[in-house]
């Protein structure tokens, strides 16, 4: 019997034993205290690598984004957002349920962009009926696809231009700066910090790191120790990010190549749209009426979908599905769609 080919998410790998050795042999110490050489170490190199003074490493990305947004603002302050994005939509409003900050959502264009004249008409006048806004936040990758380069610049002037801060929900960073072939630092530096996730196609088991200014680092420390993520020898968790910053980041490509395969693999079948692909995410339509049976199927052909956000299935490639998973998986497809 085959192993299951896992492709709800790229949050689902398990550590390499290669991965596993690093965090054996990892040096630790009390972070609270700042101790713990090997979370100094990837925070350090992070900031580094990234362009910026400080980083921060914490538990998820959800609490890396929310520590940016009270970082950045204060109670009674704004941010723009946009309609679908994570920290919007799928971390439980904590900006504003912890943080008192205002979301201001607006919709995305088809590319994942926030349109900046758009923008531009909800950023707030200086005056007591309103929210002070404060900050843009973005997303990148956007639903498996990267920000356009360009846009990024043009919203930087346009956060300069109205006294914004900009921050990048970077869960997947890496896999947007492989897929437009420039250095992660190409896409960071239009921004004032930057969550990146290492539980994703980074493929470590825990974590993410929070990076910008020292000031703005020390606020979001000690938010995190306010949130109850300061945590004491996290250097065991630090060795797999580590090991997965030298390891794991060229090899996204790897993912990217499975999910065009994959893509291409499932255009032409009759009851499936499959959209354009562009890093390591296909999503494909399929008719309501039909989802409930392809589950069952694909249960039987032992392929993990994720199905419920209906019509809308995501199919993800990550470092725990290879070249076999992904014909499996187009060959379990096609039987259902023939
Ligand atoms: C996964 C993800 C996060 C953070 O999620 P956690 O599960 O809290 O680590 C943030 N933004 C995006 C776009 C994500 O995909």
């Amino acid at each position: 019997m085959h192993d299951w080919i896992d492709l709800r998410s790229d949050t689902v790998t398990r550590p390499t034993p290669a991965m596993r050795a690093a965090m054996l042999e990892a040096e630790v110490g009390d972070d609270v205290y700042g101790e713990d050489p090997t979370v100094n170490a990837l925070q350090d190199r992070l900031a580094a690598e990234l362009g910026f003074e400080a980083g921060l490493f914490v538990p998820s990305g959800t609490q890396s984004n929310l520590l940016a947004l009270m970082a950045h603002c204060e109670r009674g302050d704004e941010y723009l957002v946009g309609m679908d994005a994570h920290t919007y939509k799928y971390e439980g409003g904590g900006a504003a349920v912890l943080g008192s900050i205002q979301p201001q959502p607006v919709p995305h264009a088809a590319d994942g962009t926030l349109p900046l004249d758009v923008l531009a008409t909800v950023v707030k006048p200086i005056d007591p009926h309103f929210a002070r806004t404060r900050l843009l936040c973005l997303e990148n990758t956007w639903h498996g696809r990267p920000l356009p380069l360009e846009y990024l610049a043009d919203a930087r002037r346009f956060c300069d231009a109205h006294g914004l801060a900009l921050h990048l929900d970077g869960a997947r960073l890496y896999n947007a700066a492989v897929a437009c072939g420039v250095h992660a630092r190409g896409i960071a530096r239009h921004f004032d910090s930057v969550s990146v996730c290492f539980s994703k196609g980074l493929g470590a088991p825990v974590g993410s790191v929070l990076v910008g200014s020292r000031a703005l680092v020390e606020k979001a420390r000690r938010w995190r120790k306010v949130a109850g993520g300061g945590w004491r020898q996290a250097g065991m968790l630090a060795a797999a990010c580590l090991h997965a910053l030298d390891r794991h980041v060229a090899r996204l490509a790897e993912d990217h190549a499975r999910a065009a395969r994959l893509a291409d693999g499932l255009r032409g079948l009759p009851g499936l749209a499959v959209a354009a692909q562009h890093t390591n995410m296909v999503f494909v339509d399929v008719a309501p009426e039909r989802l409930a049976a392809l589950g069952a199927h694909m249960d039987a052909a032992r392929v993990r979908l994720s199905i419920g956000y209906a019509p809308r299935i995501r199919l993800v490639t990550h470092l725990d599905v290879d070249d076999d998973g992904v014909e499996r998986a187009i060959a379990a497809f096609r039987a259902f769609f023939a």
